[in-house]
């Protein structure tokens, strides 16, 4: 398992993910802005209205993703 946090991931916070891929990472951070919007927290609109950008446009998004990724595997692993 490895921890990133909402802020590694663009967010406002420092809620922490653990997950065992940066894929899993991302859709712990994708879930955690979702809820975090519904629930009527505006420091997250930005970065929730960036992550929905990046499904709708994944191609131009790659540079986002690898740095996840690359950002991800240089983690120690706990
Ligand atoms: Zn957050």
């Amino acid at each position: 398992m490895k921890t990133m946090t909402c802020r590694d991931l663009g967010g406002p916070c420092t809620l922490e993910h653990h997950a065992d891929s940066a894929d899993a990472i991302i859709q712990a951070q994708d879930r955690h802005l979702r809820d975090a919007v519904k629930s009527g927290d505006t420091t997250h609109q930005e970065a929730r209205d960036a992550m929905k950008g990046r499904w709708l446009h994944p191609r131009k998004s790659l540079d986002w993703y690898n740095g996840v990724k690359n950002a991800f595997a240089s983690l120690p692993a706990a």
